[in-house]
């Protein structure tokens, strides 16, 4: 096989005039009838030969206008939205009634098209973990494709879709939302076999107004759910387990709770990952080269799909060793003049913000603990107590510094000098002077955790130190 093929096989491949039922179209029979199609693109950048081009209305750029710069870069047609001006009219072209919903529209029919099995996953925090943990204990065993980076929204999954090999076994969607109704959508696109709903959290209070609403909001991943289908929920939520009783689907939980199918028994928390054992394989001793207890939860959801797919247990260890997450999560990394660093400036909420509270005051064999944490934002009208609490929840007895950034992070400098001295909580707007500070207060040996939301760019503090 020559490259140009292998490379336009790792996609959907179709002759146009079959795309136009998938996409409820319209075209000239002639126009599409020998036209193939190799790949979906909707970015004339990064469009490939042999792509069909789908250009979206967004609130900046209409890719109408770019449909012929597509053809010039090697797309083989294009949809075209009717109630656009001026359609080109020497370009093998689909006309629809909207290029988005038909992008939806073909990836689902699609998918449809494939034998592969899908899991989708949602959840406040821990999608992208969970994501490539599942990953990578399914691939032991199947030929398994997963969402690339963040591309887990109404644009983001259909175009995950569209790039699945036909052998492809197994896909593992991340399905992301920003309010109600979104996650219902993406759900009905995938139609999964199986579900993880990570946890909830705090993330979206603002929009939605409750934990209540934000539950209602991941539970419409069982929306396009299938019959049959599992669904694997953190058992430790009440707002989750509420809403499983007299289920259709097949229920499995996880979390640190006694009364779920899957919880860990023992961990053992080290500076290069986490071992731990669980109560359905006691004997076995797993490993995730990662921190915190929350990972061992994500590891926990990703055991209970393996066992629903029939992955032998030491496959399973095996791939949990293995796992390669996508960057900037709680990462723990050597700094200068043997100062360790967990960054974890990749984004924050109250939920994630004690976890890797808690990973730090796990972490033993080290002289000084020190959290720098920034605004968590989006919380809603609630948000100053967000952050008096997680400042308030920090154990004296385990963490010798805490240090904040920005407005909000006053807040939980606050909530800390409920129990620390007014000489080790120091809070700072400016954070050139934060670093200048920190820099003067950590010595070799000492542990320093980074996190706050991504608008807060905390990353610049952890490059500081290493
Ligand atoms: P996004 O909404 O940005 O896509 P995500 O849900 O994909 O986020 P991850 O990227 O996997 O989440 O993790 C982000 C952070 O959330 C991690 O760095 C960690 O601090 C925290 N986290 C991960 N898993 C959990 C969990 N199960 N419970 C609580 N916090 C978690
Ligand atoms: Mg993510």
């Amino acid at each position: 096989m020559n490259d140009d093929k292998k490379e336009r096989l790792q996609v959907i491949i179709r002759n146009l005039n079959d795309i136009v039922g998938w996409v409820n179209g319209k075209a000239e029979a002639k126009e599409v009838s020998s036209v193939e199609v190799a790949g979906v693109s909707t970015d004339t950048r990064t469009i490939q030969k042999g792509n069909l081009y789908v250009p979206l209305v967004g609130e900046n750029f209409n890719g109408h206008d770019f449909v012929e710069v597509a053809i010039s870069n090697g797309a083989s047609g294009t949809l075209w939205q009717k109630n656009q001006p001026n359609p080109p009219t020497d370009v093998p072209l689909i006309y629809v009634e909207d290029t988005l919903l038909a992008l939806q529209s073909l990836a689902k029919n699609y998918l449809a098209s494939l034998s592969t099995k899908v899991i989708g996953i949602t959840g406040s925090n821990g999608k992208t973990t969970t994501k490539d943990m599942v990953t990578s204990v399914l691939a032991t065993t199947y030929k398994v494709q997963k969402t690339e980076g963040n591309y887990n929204n109404h644009i983001g999954l259909p175009l995950t879709i569209l790039r699945l090999e036909e052998d492809t076994e197994i896909a593992v969607l991340e399905m992301g939302m920003s309010g109600r109704g979104e996650i219902e959508l993406l759900s009905t696109i995938a139609t999964p076999d199986a579900a993880i709903i990570t946890n909830i959290g705090e993330s979206h209070l603002q929009d939605l107004g409750s934990r209540e609403a934000i539950s209602e909001a991941k539970f419409e991943i069982t929306a396009g759910l299938q019959e049959n289908g599992t669904l694997v929920i953190h058992g430790d939520e009440p707002l989750l387990t509420e809403k499983v009783t007299n289920s259709l689907f097949t229920i499995k939980t996880f979390g640190s709770s006694r009364s779920n199918d899957y919880y860990p028994v023992q961990i053992e928390q080290k500076s290069n990952g986490t071992y731990f054992t669980m109560n359905e394989e006691i004997e076995t001793n797993f490993f995730i080269p990662v921190l915190g207890k929350h990972n061992i939860n994500n590891a926990l959801s990703a055991i209970a799909i393996a066992v629903q797919f029939d992955v032998p247990i030491p496959s399973i260890k095996k791939g949990l060793e293995m796992i390669k997450l996508t960057g900037m999560r709680t990462e723990l990394l050597q700094g200068k003049d043997g100062v360790a660093v967990i960054n974890d400036a990749y984004n924050a909420s109250p939920t994630s913000m004690r976890a890797a509270i808690e990973l730090l005051q796990d972490l033993k064999n080290y002289k000084k603990k020190i959290v720098v944490l920034g605004d968590m934002l989006e919380l809603g009208d609630n948000e100053e107590t967000f952050h008096y609490e997680v400042g308030k929840g920090i154990n004296i007895n385990e963490i010798d510094y805490v240090i904040t950034f920005g407005q909000l992070g006053r807040k939980i400098a606050e909530g800390a000098k409920e129990n620390f001295s007014g000489n080790n909580v120091f809070a700072y707007d400016d954070k050139q002077e934060l670093i200048a500070k920190l820099v003067d207060v950590v010595a070799a040996g000492d542990i320093v955790l980074v996190k706050g939301s991504r608008g807060m760019k905390l990353e610049e503090v952890v490059h500081a130190l290493i």
